[in-house]
């Protein structure tokens, strides 16, 4: 399931019919099934350079420039996470999940349509959200708020999350959370957002420029990995790859620790978890359904999921069910 979720996003991006990256990246197949108490110690490899490259050779690809070295300046202080103190604490706090905000070609393939949320809808949300006192926030507040108490959150606190960096986060959803005196979280998949200025193929994906301006305009940049693999049952070095080079990308085009992830197509195991927060990551979203969210999972922070057919109504069905844990 979550494998075709990937390859139906690619498809949906693309001019031409793309079998492109996924396949060819495999990794060599995982010894160990990754049970989720495995190996909490990582933290040492961790500082190495990316050469670990399972290199994703973009055989099929008709332009070729996917570029395996990474353009990686290890320029910035690791900025560590919020030290937990300790304490558990449990709010509840919605955290949306929306993908693109426009309205899909016709003929668009299925997963596109179903993602979709029009953007004359997208703006009826956020009058609702602005009607009914909820206050936009990043979601590394939320995590850091969660860790340590602080900062403080104001009275509704609300996130909302864009998976995949689509151009529309920027055509639309921006001008629209700027419009309501919103922010937005933006998950980039760091690979296709470098091959979106010059590569038609992510010609659906914004670019380095435009969320540059999105940074700077207070909305929330985080990883959703280098190119969109599943992540659960990957091996050490393929997990260093992805969170490294995401994170190191963001570092040098945004200027800022990223932070934040996003697993691609909700797809992750412990050693993704240990993996991410050695690189210096607070935690993560997933897809998982819910807005009751702890301190004892940083990297499990649940969402809700906004469809094509999310309308106002359905939205605050979503934000008004009791949710449980
Ligand atoms: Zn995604």
């Amino acid at each position: 399931m979550a494998a075709v979720m990937s390859v139906w996003l690619l498809a949906a991006c693309g001019t031409t019919p793309t079998p492109i990256i996924t396949p060819a990246i495999s990794p060599p197949a995982p010894t160990a099934s990754p049970t989720p108490t495995a190996s909490p110690t990582l933290t040492p490899s961790l500082t190495a350079t990316p050469t670990s490259t399972p290199t994703p050779t973009p055989t099929p690809t008709p332009t070729a420039t996917v570029t395996p070295t990474p353009t990686i300046t290890p320029t910035s202080t690791p900025t560590p996470g919020p030290t937990p103190d300790g304490v558990l604490r449990r709010i509840r706090v919605p955290v949306l999940m929306y993908h693109y905000i426009s309205t899909p070609p016709a003929g668009a393939h299925p997963y596109r349509v179903g993602n979709s949320l029009a953007p004359d809808v997208f703006n009826a949300h956020l009058d609702y959200l602005q009607q009914e006192g909820y206050t936009t926030i990043q979601l590394k507040d939320l995590i850091s708020y969660l860790a340590t108490g602080a900062p403080q959150l104001p009275p509704k606190p609300i996130v909302l999350t864009f998976d995949d960096g689509y151009a529309d986060s920027y055509f639309n959803a921006f001008p629209a959370l700027q419009a309501h005196n919103m922010i937005g979280t933006f998950f980039i998949i760091t690979d296709f957002a470098t091959q979106a200025a010059d590569d038609p193929t992510y010609a659906d994906y914004a670019t380095w420029d435009q969320l540059r301006e999105m940074a700077a305009a207070g909305m929330e940049i985080g990883s959703h990995s280098r190119n969109h693999p599943d992540l659960a049952g990957k091996d050490l070095d393929y997990l260093v790859w992805q969170a490294l080079g995401s994170k190191e990308t963001i570092e040098a085009e945004i200027g800022a620790h990223p932070h934040i992830l996003a697993y691609p197509s909700g797809s992750y195991d412990q050693l993704v978890i240990d993996v991410f927060r050695s690189a210096h990551f607070w935690g993560a979203v997933t897809t998982q359904q819910g807005t009751l969210q702890d301190s004892d999972h940083l990297f499990e922070i649940k969402r809700l999921r906004i469809s094509h057919d999310t309308a106002v109504p359905q939205l605050a069905a979503l934000l008004a069910y009791d949710w449980p844990d």
